[in-house]
Formats: C-alpha cells, sequence, structure tokens
C-alpha cells in the first residue's frame, strides 16, 4: 500500500488565483458529446464576459513559469486550452481567438492526427495554429493511462514525442492527461519525460502553491455554470502528517472558509461531511478504500471553494 501523503495547499488567500480553461468541441450538433462541447456563440460571450470582467488573457507558459519561479500569478489570468485537437476547433474557435489575439494552448492526441480520423485537425493546421498559441502533448493512442503498464506508458509518450517533433519540429513544453486520468505512477512517469507542466481536469483554481505537474483546470461546455466555475478558490487547508498504517487519520484545518462543514470525497459513494470546530476538522480513511486517482477531495457545499490531497510523489 502506497502511503498517503500531503499535498499542503495553504496560505492560498495570500496569493493569486488564475484560471485555466479548458474546452474541447465547438458547435458539434451530435449530443452524444454535450459534456466536451459548445456553441461558438456561447465561446464568444464567455471571452466577453471574461473581457468585461477584467480579466486577461495569458498563455499556459506565462502561468508555469511563474508557478516555477514562485512568482505571483495575476489574480486576473485566464489561460485557454483546448484538448484533441478537433476540426471545430480550427474551424469554430481558432478564428476567434486569432482575429482577438487571445493565447491559447492546442493539447493534440497524436494517433488522430497521424491517422487522419474524419474529426480532427491535420498537421498543417496545426502547423498554422502554432503561430497564434502553444501546442502541447496529449498523448498517443488517448488511452485511460491509470489501465497501461508502465512499459506501455513510456511507449505511447515516445511515440507521441517522436510524431509530434517530426511533423512540428520542436518538443511540446506540456502535457495533458487523456480523459483527465492519472495516478501517482502515471504523473511519475509522465513527469520523467521532462515536461515543464501536466494538465489535469481536476477542477479549481492554480496559485503559486500549485503543483506544475498536476495543474488544475475548469473544464467547459455548454453546460458549465460559467460564472461558478471561474469564481472557484482555492481552499486553504492544513493538514497535519497522518499516522502510519492503512487506516489514516487525517486531521487539519482551514484558513479562508468560515462555514460549519466541509465535504470531502473519498470514493464513489463515500463523500462525507465533516463538522468544522474552529475551523479544525477529522476524519479516518482507510487507504485500501480510497479512489482510484489516490486523491481526497475536500469542497464547500457551494462549490466555490476546492482542495485535494493525493500521495506523496
Ligand atoms: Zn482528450
Amino acid at each position: 500500500m502506497k502511503y498517503f501523503s500531503l499535498l499542503f495547499i495553504f496560505c492560498a488567500s495570500l496569493f493569486a488565483d488564475a484560471h485555466i480553461l479548458c474546452y474541447h468541441r465547438f458547435d458539434d450538433p451530435k449530443p452524444k458529446y454535450k459534456h466536451t462541447n459548445i456553441s461558438s456563440k456561447s465561446f464568444l460571450s464567455q471571452i466577453n464576459l471574461l473581457k468585461a470582467d477584467g480579466k486577461k488573457f495569458v498563455s499556459l507558459s506565462s502561468i508555469t513559469t511563474a508557478l516555477k519561479t514562485s512568482k505571483q500569478i495575476d489574480a486576473n489570468a485566464v489561460s485557454i486550452t483546448v484538448d484533441d485537437a478537433y476540426k471545430s476547433f480550427y474551424e469554430k474557435a481558432f478564428p476567434i481567438l486569432r482575429d482577438a489575439k487571445i493565447p491559447f494552448t492546442l493539447c493534440v492526441y497524436v494517433e488522430a492526427i497521424d491517422k487522419k480520423y474524419g474529426d480532427y485537425m491535420t498537421w498543417e493546421q496545426i502547423k498554422e495554429v502554432s503561430k497564434y498559441g502553444e501546442i502541447a502533448l496529449h498523448s498517443y493512442a488517448h488511452k485511460d493511462l491509470t489501465k497501461l503498464t508502465a512499459d506501455e506508458l513510456k511507449k505511447d509518450t515516445t511515440d507521441a514525442l517522436a510524431s509530434f517533433e517530426k511533423h512540428m519540429g520542436f518538443k511540446p513544453k506540456q502535457y495533458a492527461y487523456p480523459f483527465g486520468l492519472y495516478n501517482i505512477d502515471v504523473k511519475n512517469t509522465i513527469k520523467s519525460f521532462g515536461f515543464e507542466a501536466i494538465l489535469t481536469v481536476d477542477s479549481g483554481a492554480v496559485n503559486v502553491q500549485s503543483d506544475v505537474n498536476q495543474i488544475e483546470r475548469v473544464a467547459m461546455s455548454e453546460e458549465t455554470d460559467f460564472k461558478l466555475s471561474i469564481a472557484v478558490k482555492p481552499l486553504d487547508i492544513t493538514l497535519q502528517k497522518p499516522n502510519a498504517g492503512a487506516r489514516k487519520t487525517i486531521k487539519g484545518s482551514i484558513q479562508n472558509y468560515t462555514g460549519k462543514t466541509i465535504k470531502v470525497y473519498v470514493a464513489k459513494g463515500d463523500v462525507r461531511t465533516l463538522e468544522l470546530k474552529e475551523g479544525k476538522f477529522e476524519t479516518t480513511v482507510d487507504m485500501a478504500k480510497v479512489n482510484s486517482k489516490h486523491k481526497l477531495i475536500f469542497y464547500t457545499d457551494d462549490h466555490r471553494y476546492r482542495a485535494k490531497l493525493i500521495e506523496k510523489d
């Protein structure tokens, strides 16, 4: 059993929170994609809302560089990322971003481009897009990486890098997990390839305390509560080192939230409501039963604050 450790997310209120948005498809008519699709009309209106709200569009690199050098991040920074490299990005969203000079990062599912799957962009189109935004890696075969052996995962990443570099002429700086799925082994293997940043779709904001190898993004679709997503703040949790053994007593305190309870997601069917006494909470977790991502996710009832705790790497 791997032991659980502490990703301390503390004193976050002292730091500014940036948001990284994650989009997929644009104007797709098929209802089965509704969780990953947004109309270009809504996309444009989100951009305009963000602008009106005083948000600043920045590149993903500028956020990750700030994270790496522990520099302050602009509280109003927003970065747009788009996964998979669907043709609909090229046709619908790219022109909007290009014309408005808004930075973005496109995360490429390499096999789909290599094998010319119908819904996807071509390498030529990706090259054109790279003049205006960053191009990141999104695996070769777009599998659930937690189901691959270490060798399979290394091969997938090596294959993806080889094709990407052959076509693009440079090494991608960032990596985004397919479906946002990972665990500690996946994280360590992808990290060993030396990417500047690794992107999840764990919902939340980023600030100077965030881990560049586990960056939160807010998944956007037609159905997302946009205003709520963009208002999410990191929960300032301080955790005490848990006891040794399979059953851990998790004790901690919360600094920037004054409610009476906090929720913690342990596993499917095991979401607990913890009482806060002067901001302090305590619960016992059977490590064998923690969800597949080996994470505890803390959040408030109104979903405005979130934090997570992951195994030590
Ligand atoms: Zn994807």
